[in-house]
């Protein structure tokens, strides 16, 4: 069997620091990353194409990543990128979005602790990555500490522990034990048509954590300085204040202004469900759209790329009423529930 054809391509992170005079800040090189991870039975090729903190990555990188995935994916069986752990949620959430029915598996990985020191997981990360982008069905995972989980799924949970990463709403699509890979049976959007770059986004975006007290007003202000769009982190379900402060008010206004306006919830695990009580059943006929069982970095990365094609209040409350890449979960009747 001739050995499966993969790309590296790295963008900075922990994975890649070194100790410097104002910090731990990415240096070194795909090729020393390589070399480290000793003997796999993989060809493997290298391009560097950041050296960033990953709390530097932005849309800008995000769509650089995705040109290089959609250019390279004919070529390599898989490609893993190595990122910050910190904002590596998003850019796998936001990538899912941007290179929809991707044809190869696309792997990111990153460590709690550089590559160099003799404590590191990167070496183990890395190595899974690869296995993972040897043999997982075509998506774009994330895959950290023995786990490969959906990119649109996974979040950041913890800052030094080396789980660092969760499949919070669904379980991983499959964990690593002695046996291998072993799949959980929660498995991927297969491509139903070839791969196209949808690399538009809108930046203007804002995702806005309740709190009680929280002004409403102070989300003119935003819409007032260019925002499009915005995802309010409820609380539990998925409520919000009507009373003395009226969110849920504003919130109705700016949909008749037509900024969209996603309700998601601060809870880290299940769904949000608006139906269920009067403070979010309001919001929901005021317009307020569901993020159901997303996590808040695909919410806001599924409105920044839903605007970026152009889809106005009704396209985006259509949009988060599908899914498309194993982001949502969503039951019958979701979206015709009140
Ligand atoms: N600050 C680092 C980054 O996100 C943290 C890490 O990689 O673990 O780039």
């Amino acid at each position: 069997m001739t050995a499966k054809k993969l790309l590296l391509l790295t963008t900075g992170g922990t994975i890649a620091s070194e100790t410097s005079s104002t910090g731990l800040k990415p240096q070194e090189k795909g090729a020393s990353l390589i070399k480290q991870l000793g003997p796999v039975p993989y060809k493997i090729d290298v391009e560097d194409i950041l050296e960033l903190d990953s709390s530097n990555i932005q849309p800008e990188e995000w769509q650089l990543m995705a040109k290089k995935v959609f250019c390279y994916r004919t070529k390599y069986d898989g490609i893993v990128i190595s990122h910050g752990t910190d904002t590596m949620a998003y850019t796998s959430s936001i990538l899912s979005f941007m290179l929809q029915n991707i044809d190869i598996p696309v792997v990111l990985t990153g460590s709690q602790v550089p590559i160099n020191e003799v404590l590191t997981d990167a070496i183990d990360n890395l190595r899974l990555a690869f296995a993972a982008a040897a043999n997982c069905p075509p998506a774009i995972y994330l895959a950290f500490n023995r786990k490969i989980m959906l990119g649109s799924r996974a979040v950041k949970v913890r800052t030094t522990n080396f789980d660092a990463f969760e499949s919070v709403k669904v379980p991983p699509i499959a964990n690593v034990t002695s046996d291998g890979i072993v799949y959980t049976g929660w498995k991927p959007v297969s491509p139903t048509k070839p791969c196209r770059l949808q690399d538009q986004l809108e930046t203007h975006v804002a995702l806005v954590k309740l709190f009680p007290g929280f002004d409403p007003q102070l989300l003119y202000a935003m819409v007032d300085n260019g925002c499009r769009g915005i995802v309010i982190e409820a609380y539990g379900l998925g409520g919000m204040n009507f009373i003395r402060r009226n969110l849920v008010a504003v919130i109705g206004d700016l949909i008749h202004r037509g900024i969209p306006v996603i309700a998601t919830s601060q809870c880290l695990y299940e769904r949000s469900d608006l139906t269920r009580y009067e403070v979010g059943r309001l919001a929901l006929l005021e317009g307020a759209i569901s993020s159901h069982d997303m996590t808040a970095e695909s919410a806001i990365t599924k409105l920044m790329w839903g605007l970026g094609q152009g889809l106005d209040v009704d396209g985006i409350t259509k949009l988060f009423n599908e899914n498309l890449v194993g982001e949502v979960t969503l039951t019958p009747g979701d979206a015709v529930k009140l």
